[in-house]
């Protein structure tokens, strides 16, 4: 991820368009509107990704902001754009 910017939740895949992580890795700590982690605070490792996610699905994977939600949003689609090495 050298050189990139992350703009996708790592742990349910939503793109906000915002910025996560800079291209250096550096977290933005950026609050996701969908599953309500935050960049560089649950997201740090695979297993603390997966943990919050599980947790988060089991749940009822509900938004935090309700508002942002769209009509036609799908869990198993957004989950699909999560990067390979978060899933
Ligand atoms: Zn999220």
């Amino acid at each position: 991820m050298e050189g990139r910017v992350e703009t996708v939740c790592r742990i349910c895949g939503l793109d906000a368009g915002e910025v996560r992580f800079d291209e250096d890795g550096l977290s933005l700590f950026v609050v996701c509107a969908c599953c309500g982690c935050e960049s560089g605070v649950e997201d740090g490792t695979a297993t603390a990704v997966r943990r919050h996610r599980e947790s988060w699905i089991g749940d009822g994977a509900p938004w935090f902001e309700p508002k942002a939600k769209q009509a036609d949003w799908d869990l198993e689609r957004q989950l699909a754009s999560i990067p390979p090495e978060w899933r």
